[in-house]
């Protein structure tokens, strides 16, 4: 099976930036305040890493 991307919740700052990078795969939580990974697979292994690497708070990560 494809690695997912998964969002620490207790970590994430709720920034918004993983879903301005990446809206296919990330979208807020507004209940909460945090990122969520709605769609794993919506979008290449290319771009989710670009929201990873420009996390603020390096919440993201690969889950195999
Ligand atoms: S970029 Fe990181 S800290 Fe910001 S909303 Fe996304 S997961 Fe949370």
């Amino acid at each position: 099976m494809a690695r997912i991307p998964v969002v620490e919740q207790d970590d994430c700052i709720g920034c918004e930036v993983c879903t301005q990078i990446c809206p296919e795969v990330f979208s807020m939580n507004h209940a909460i305040e945090k990122s969520t990974v709605h769609n794993p697979q919506g979008a290449s292994a290319e771009k989710i890493e670009q929201a990873m690497d420009s996390c603020p708070a390096a919440c993201i990560y690969w889950q195999e």
